[in-house]
């Protein structure tokens, strides 16, 4: 079982700690997944690092692959019990990006049949049309260059 942190006032950790209950879909020594409480869609989960982390640039390499690790099968298996054929990867890392829990998680949301890029599912949200922009090739070449050396 390896080490890791934990925030006593973290719900995420709480729930890591059975403190707080959950609808636990998968477990190992670095990874927890269970139903999200306030869903976007039936089988909607989260997938958490069981060490304490607030950003996913925050996560050990090895807590992020085990993350990663188990989302193929959880997602066909969360498919599978949801009948849903198509399914969205968020992460949201601080709160300018929408980030709730600082305890950080995946979601996977299934898109059930009826639901598209720009229509909710069930009425609950989770519209993605966004308004996208246009590279810039001039400056796209330096930024590309400035962040293979920050890598
Ligand atoms: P965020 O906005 O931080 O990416 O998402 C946080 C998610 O955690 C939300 O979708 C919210 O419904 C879920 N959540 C918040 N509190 C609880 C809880 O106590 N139990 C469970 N299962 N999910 C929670
Ligand atoms: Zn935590």
């Amino acid at each position: 079982m390896p080490d890791y942190p934990t925030d006593p006032d973290c719900l995420f950790c709480k729930i890591v700690a059975g403190e707080i209950p959950c609808h636990k879909l998968y477990e190992d020594d670095r990874v927890l997944s269970f139903l999200d409480i306030g869903p976007l869609s039936a089988g909607h989960a989260l997938v958490i690092p069981k060490g304490h982390y607030e950003t996913i640039d925050r996560v050990p390499a090895e807590d992020a692959a085990a993350m990663f690790r188990i989302v193929p099968a959880l997602s066909r298996a969360i498919m599978r019990a949801a009948g849903a054929s198509a399914w969205n990867l968020l992460q949201n890392n601080g709160e300018a990006a929408g980030q709730a829990v600082g305890h950080v998680h995946l979601h996977i949301i299934p898109r059930p049949a009826g639901s598209s890029r720009d229509a909710p599912i069930e009425g609950n949200g989770l519209p993605f049309n966004w308004p996208t922009g246009e590279i810039d090739h001039k400056k796209a070449g330096g930024l590309a260059e400035t962040i293979r050396q920050y890598v």
